[in-house]
């Protein structure tokens, strides 16, 4: 391991085949999420709310079975054999989903919400990995990794995805859309695999093992496991196919989590608990984060599809591609440079702590929603305003963005013990199910009245965002003055 952790230059050559299988796992599962609610209200004709509500529970669902993807992974599998298991649920699951949408569409959901469980937590792992202790190139790696997420979130949602002027449905006939659509969606899940075999052999001893090794690894542990996955497929179809469970759900999985975690604390020195209540108090924060980040699939896409003229910078485009694609294509152009920038300031001791860059994430979150409210101030009597504020708002929201989701990545690989790393990455996704879970209630909190008039819509979106803009400076500033505190906590961890 010594090996890879001593390479020269910026990038471990290792981190471009992770880089490249989690690309191809995110673009079939953005394609996919992309298609979901559209399928559930045009061919499972549900109506608006409900399928607005299920398309929650799968997202909170997928993020949740993050933390037993991660869990299972250090104690019993190792991070190699959980991505790989996970994986091939997914394709399990979208396989089912070609053959025929409408009757598997909640078994293939819940094989891809299980399989995305025990895929997606480690494969940031593995990145993690990578790294020595303290080297300071590592968030400059998390955020090439980031890159990649959003190079197959764009293209998965913009190419495959079944929608109005999406690539696929202007070529491929009616009947046939969402059987190709999901078939791509498994094609893509088998390239992330090959993919993955291929970078397998270089990566030395990484994700092998359980990372636990106070407990015996064990075969007929690991089969359990692939069973017990199995076994619990019915159980996560009724839950996610019914709201309510949903709800329960959230209620117990956070709590159990937390207390599990303390029960693994005891078995820690001070110094790592330290840590890790560090840990927590970033996976804390990230909820806020999310909950108001995460408007983007909700309330804003309502907002751009009414509220917005279909002109950026003097060229005709529809808002809604704007609201679905433009933050991830300004993540990939600009996550690579500001990691360069984050070497660079280290180089000369200048780079910000961690905790002073969630800060500044949160403050630009802020900035970027008042941005938001501002597009009311220039609107017409029609309750239509600039596309072009729309998009630089989203513009700062990126660099929000990259100052804290792979930033906390990255955190999550530094703070954690070693033999609970996977299970720590699980916990900082599933802050982002809450997040999503939150980002609902808050959305539907601001969402107008059908009968409201567009310009009455415009100013209640905007009087919304204009709260969350000072939520987020609120969170904001409290993270800077915990900056002291914090540093005492993380200890030599930057
Ligand atoms: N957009 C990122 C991804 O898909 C972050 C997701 C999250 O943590 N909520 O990986």
């Amino acid at each position: 391991i010594e090996e890879i952790q001593d390479f020269k230059g910026t990038y471990p050559k290792q981190i471009w085949g992770l880089f490249f299988s989690e690309m191809w796992e995110r673009f079939s599962f953005y394609a996919m999420r992309g298609m979901l609610t559209y399928f559930m209200v045009y061919h499972l004709l549900m109506d608006e709310k409900t399928a607005q509500l299920q398309y929650g529970a799968t997202q909170a669902f997928v993020y949740a079975f993050t933390f037993i993807g991660g869990l299972f992974a250090d104690k019993f599998l190792g991070f190699r054999r959980s991505l790989f298991w996970g994986g091939m649920l997914m394709i399990v699951g979208s396989t089912l989903l070609a053959i025929n949408p409408k009757e598997f569409f909640f078994l293939g959901l819940a094989f891809n919400i299980v399989g995305t469980g025990f895929f997606k937590p480690n494969i940031s792992s593995m990145v993690g990995q990578l790294y020595k202790d303290g080297d300071r190139r590592t968030d400059a790696g998390f955020l090439l990794f980031y890159s990649g997420i959003n190079l197959g979130a764009f293209f998965g949602g913009f190419v495959i995805s079944v929608g109005k002027g999406t690539m696929l449905s202007d070529y491929i006939p009616e009947h046939l859309r969402w059987n190709v659509a999901f078939g791509f969606a498994a094609l893509m899940m088998l390239i992330s695999l090959v993919n993955f075999i291929f970078t397998k052999r270089n990566l030395g001893p990484i994700g092998s093992s359980p990372i636990d090794t106070s407990i015996k690894e064990n075969k007929y542990k690991q089969i359990a496991i692939y069973i017990g996955t199995l076994a619990a497929i019915p159980l996560i179809i009724k839950m996610v196919s019914n709201t309510d469970y949903t709800d329960y759900f959230m209620f117990f999985i956070g709590p159990f989590s937390l207390i599990y975690l303390f029960y693994e604390m005891t078995k820690n020195t001070a110094s790592e608990n330290k840590k890790l209540f560090a840990a927590l108090f970033f996976i804390l924060f990230s909820v806020v984060f999310w909950a108001i980040f995460e408007q983007a699939g909700g309330s804003l896409s309502l907002f751009a599809a009414e509220n917005l003229h279909d002109n950026l910078l003097g060229f005709s485009i529809d808002p809604n591609a704007v609201n679905n694609s433009i933050n991830s294509l300004f993540v990939i152009i600009f996550a690579p440079i500001v990691g360069i920038l984050f070497i660079k300031l280290s180089e000369r001791k200048l780079e910000p702590n961690s905790v002073l860059k969630f800060g500044l994430a949160f403050l630009l979150l802020g900035l970027a929603f008042y941005t938001f409210y501002s597009i009311s101030l220039t609107a017409d009597a029609s309750g239509k305003g600039s596309l072009n504020i729309f998009a630089f708002a989203y513009f700062i929201v990126t660099f929000a963005e990259l100052f804290l989701s792979p930033i906390g990545l990255s955190l999550m690989t530094k703070l954690s013990p070693y033999r609970l790393q996977g299970f720590m990455m699980g916990m900082w996704f599933l802050a982002s199910a809450y997040g999503q879970y939150v980002a609902g209630l808050f959305g539907a909190s601001i969402t107008p009245d059908k009968k409201a008039t567009n310009l009455d819509k415009l100013i209640i979106y905007a009087q919304g965002y204009k709260d969350f803009a000072l939520y987020a400076v609120i969170a904001g500033v409290l993270l800077i003055v915990f900056v002291p505190l914090m540093k005492k906590l993380m200890q030599e961890v930057k």
